[in-house]
């Protein structure tokens, strides 16, 4: 079974065809949440993914966009961009982000997983972007392996030792691999739509469940044509800019 898991596609529509080009034919497709936000396309993003059958958790940012509360914690130009989202999608939606489970759990060949946004103890807020919160955040789940998004960075903590209780952490490169074997893990596949590592392609992790091995991979995708699509939306600056710097 190949399964793959996007994270923070942040209604970058051409980032996610991008990306579904580069998977071709899988068996799974999970997302980690904030679908929406920031990006020119929420409407055509959400009804893509909706279209390749992914089933994935809610984010921060789909909370927000679909009327939640999340928005007041949101910095100037992230509230500007949920604002505008808002009123850029139709209420089937609007009532899809609203439903979206925050904690997902999936039995696979090779263990079964956790899917949140942010972590398993705080599924859309908290960011484990430290082996000690990875290690903290162990009590919440009960799979062997957990996926997380929220930091937009590649990452993957694993236990030192098979049942022990502290954690490593590591910062993936591209092409990165990791055996699935008796430690227990927290990998972020990275963002789709906006990531933060200093690299500008998408970013995405395929999870092969036969061989146990999970996968990062990066893809290059029209990011002038998102950045015209934000300008002519009228979208914040910043968040323009910093599609092509990758942080
Ligand atoms: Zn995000």
């Amino acid at each position: 079974m190949l399964i793959a898991v996007l994270s923070d596609i942040h209604s970058n529509l051409a980032a996610l065809d991008a990306v579904l080009a580069s998977i071709g034919s899988v068996d799974a497709i999970w997302h980690l949440g904030d679908v929406v936000g920031y990006g020119p396309d929420p409407e055509r993003t959400v009804a893509r993914l909706r279209a390749v059958g992914a089933i994935g958790v809610q984010g921060n940012h789909d909370d927000a966009v679909a009327g939640g509360e999340s928005i007041d914690r949101f910095n100037p130009e992230g509230r500007a961009a949920a604002e505008w989202s808002r009123t850029r999608i139709s209420d089937k939606t609007r009532e899809y982000l609203a439903a979206l489970p925050r904690v997902i759990v999936r039995e696979t060949p090779a263990g079964a997983f956790t899917l949140v946004h942010g972590s398993p103890r705080d599924p859309i807020w908290e960011y484990i972007d430290s082996p000690y919160v990875a290690a903290e955040n162990l009590a919440a789940f009960g799979t062997a392996f957990c996926l997380i998004g929220h930091s937009h960075r590649p990452l993957a903590f694993r236990t030192r030792r098979a049942g022990g209780d502290s954690m490593r952490m590591r910062v993936v490169e591209p092409e990165g691999r990791m055996q699935l074997g008796d430690r227990r893990a927290i990998l972020n596949p990275g963002s789709v739509g906006q990531p933060r590592d200093g690299n500008p392609n998408a970013s995405f992790l395929m999870i092969d469940t036969e061989a146990g091995v999970a996968s990062w991979h990066r893809v290059a995708y029209d990011l002038v044509a998102t950045q015209a699509a934000m300008a002519a939306a009228g979208l914040p600056t910043e968040l323009i800019r910093r599609l092509a710097r990758g942080s």
